[in-house]
């Protein structure tokens, strides 16, 4: 079913009796092509691309859960290109624009909204390093400016300009960065690869993978054996589990990362918003919620809440950016786990066991990236090789030594 103004028009005529569901629930067969662990945007978009861009139409994704319940779904939907490193800006460039076009590619409304991403700057130090990733940004090709104080106080006159303690200096904003709906992305891709042909196994865990003489023979699941000729791991905060099964041990470790949204609100916050000082960010959900976030609660764990002091930290970031955010009444906050590499930066690439492939460590931003990811993974598994905007994510930088440090933190995930 193509979804457009007429379907609408026809089912609002005919009783909206004709809807088909999203996507099918089919059993799994006993052997497939490929077979992707995790159906979460990843995984959902690897399927897709797999199967559109490289005609492969026998793929099984096998996800434990539901579509949706990872991490995928547990995002602040940010969606930016705004990153200095080589590696990083030519893939999160690339990532942004597939964003541009994704709701027309999937016939499906990811709800896409680039309205705008500011960066605070708080001092002559920091404003001189943003301006330097300005540069960088605009020499990738991509929408940047620079605003001094004024220019950020016409932009966004709700911040705390008073504050003596964080003087707002002045700001990075990209215009063409924004959101999307979380959920919808996991959504769009699972009904656009659904339609291509890929089954698509709910409550199905991968409990094994079986490899034998260095080569990968398939899974063993909650809902049997399932034979494959190639294996794609993409299972976000488990990783390193999964990997496990096939005795590899990665440079990923797992924590946990809380958001937050309040009650809804009229139209207040009209851009995503970064703080400076500390790691806090925000956007206005279109039903009014404000939506924000902060670091990683900093121990490793694989639940998805996370403890009451990072709750307290987050908060005094956004009261401190946003004095006028102490009114707003706090209605859910949740936890995800992330994937957490040691420069901070993804890993997309072959393994050593022949038909096995993997792609995580997104960390903080694997949202923003899953256009780019998914069609950078299908083509590696399609044709042995990755494209050149994500040639940087292979595994080997961890033993050459040529890490990925955006933030410049150094080898500790718990600090990116
Ligand atoms: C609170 C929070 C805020 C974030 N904010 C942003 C943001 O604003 N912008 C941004 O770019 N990124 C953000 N991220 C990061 C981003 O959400 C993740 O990097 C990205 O979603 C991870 O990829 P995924 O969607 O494939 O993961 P997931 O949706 O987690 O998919 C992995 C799936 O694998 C499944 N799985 C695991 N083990 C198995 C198994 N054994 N068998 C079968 N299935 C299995 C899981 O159930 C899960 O559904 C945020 C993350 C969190 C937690």
């Amino acid at each position: 079913m193509k979804y457009s103004v007429l379907e609408i028009l026809r089912q609002g005529l005919t009783g909206n009796k004709g809807w088909q569901p999203l996507w099918r629930n089919p059993g799994p067969k006993p052997a497939y092509d490929v077979v992707i662990i995790g159906g979460g945007g990843h995984g959902l978009a690897t399927a897709y691309y797999l199967a559109k861009t490289h005609g492969i139409h026998n793929i099984a994704v096998l996800e434990k859960g539901y579509i949706g319940g990872g991490n995928v779904g547990r995002n602040t939907t940010i969606v930016r290109a705004d990153y200095g490193q080589k590696g990083n800006s030519a893939f999160y460039s690339h990532s942004l624009k597939l964003w541009q076009g994704l709701s027309a590619e999937l016939n499906y409304n990811v709800m896409f909204s680039p309205r705008g991403l500011l960066e605070l700057c708080h001092s002559d130090g920091q404003l001189e390093a943003y301006n330097r990733r300005a540069n960088m940004i605009a020499a990738q090709g991509d929408q940047v400016e620079m605003l001094d104080r004024a220019g950020v106080r016409a932009y966004a006159p709700y911040l705390g300009f008073e504050s003596a303690r964080f003087p707002i200096r002045g700001g990075l904003l990209q215009r063409t960065a924004g959101t999307a709906r979380h959920d919808a992305v996991a959504w769009g891709y699972a009904r656009a690869a659904d339609r291509l042909g890929v089954d698509i196994l709910q409550k199905c865990e991968v409990t094994g993978i079986d490899i034998a003489n260095g080569k990968l023979q398939g899974v063993q699941t909650s809902r049997g054996v399932i034979r494959a000729k190639k294996l794609a791991i993409c299972v976000a905060g488990r990783s390193s589990q999964v990997a496990g099964m096939a005795g590899m041990r990665l440079p990923i470790e797992s924590h946990v990362l809380q958001a937050f949204v309040t009650e809804g609100l009229k139209p207040f916050i009209n851009t995503v918003i970064n703080f400076g000082v500390g790691h806090f960010y925000i956007s206005q959900s279109d039903k009014g919620g404000l939506v924000f976030g902060g670091d990683l609660d900093g121990y490793n764990s694989y639940a998805q809440r996370g403890s009451l002091s990072q709750v307290e930290h987050v908060a005094e970031a956004g009261m401190s950016m946003i004095p006028a955010l102490g009114k707003a009444r706090l209605l859910r906050s949740w936890g995800g786990i992330m994937d957490m590499s040691m420069d901070g930066a993804p890993i997309i690439d072959k393994t050593h066991i022949k038909g096995l492939y993997f792609n995580g460590g997104w960390c903080y931003g694997g949202f923003k990236a899953i256009p780019a990811s998914g069609s950078a993974y299908a083509r590696l598994i399609a044709t042995g090789s990755l494209p050149d905007y994500a040639a940087a994510y292979r595994l080997s930088r961890f033993e050459s030594g040529h890490l990925i440090n955006e933030e410049g933190t150094g080898a500790q995930p718990g600090l990116h």
